[in-house]
């Protein structure tokens, strides 16, 4: 086995060190409906320990996963945002679910993997007005009445993405005002 690697900076020790993304620091945005609250900007060092992840670094996943820890707390359930089962079977792995579960198991939340995609991978390579318009990609696995939970991601670019999910998780009858992710693609949005 290799030893862990910083997805930043390839420093050796840990899937991520504390130069490319500082602790103790939290950037909070908002969608129409949602909190956001994220650990740095997509850019430098982050941007390329998420790409690492993105490219198949379960050691950064599960790393960047610890420190999404922070954002946590014992009994809150998160809900990945699924990629698509053809980028999963690429990858080997989810990665939205591999930040969570590395999350969960730091913090005492629970994961939930209740949510999937119905067609295929609609946002990539489209414009803004294209990505804001999409909407019912996602489907719920089952009845969430009454259920609070936060949705979990790696980034979070316009927030149509985690809106479509969140309506969808309302339609099952969750509760879902707050979003955790990495980082924010537009911060201050
Ligand atoms: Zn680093």
């Amino acid at each position: 086995m290799f030893p862990p690697q910083c997805g930043g900076c390839d420093r050796i020790g840990t899937g991520i060190c504390d130069v490319c993304l500082p602790a103790d620091r939290e950037m909070l945005s908002t969608t129409k409906s949602l909190h956001v609250r994220a650990l740095a900007s997509y850019e430098g060092q982050a941007r390329r320990a998420i790409l690492a992840l993105k490219d198949g670094r379960r050691d950064v996943g599960g790393a960047l996963g610890i420190r999404l820890a922070a954002l946590c707390a014992t009994g809150m359930i998160l809900v990945p945002v699924p990629t698509t089962r053809s980028r999963k079977s690429v990858r080997g792995f989810d990665g939205a679910e591999l930040l969570a579960r590395s999350a969960a198991s730091a913090s005492g939340a629970t994961v939930l993997c209740v949510l999937s995609q119905v067609a295929g991978d609609a946002q990539r390579g489209r414009g803004r007005s294209a990505r804001l318009a999409a909407r019912g990609r996602f489907r719920c696995s089952r009845s969430l009445a009454g259920v609070r939970c936060v949705l979990l991601d790696d980034v979070m670019t316009t927030g149509a993405t985690l809106e479509d999910c969140a309506a969808t998780l309302r339609a099952s009858g969750a509760i879902v005002d707050h979003a955790i992710v990495i980082a924010l693609s537009e911060p201050g949005r």
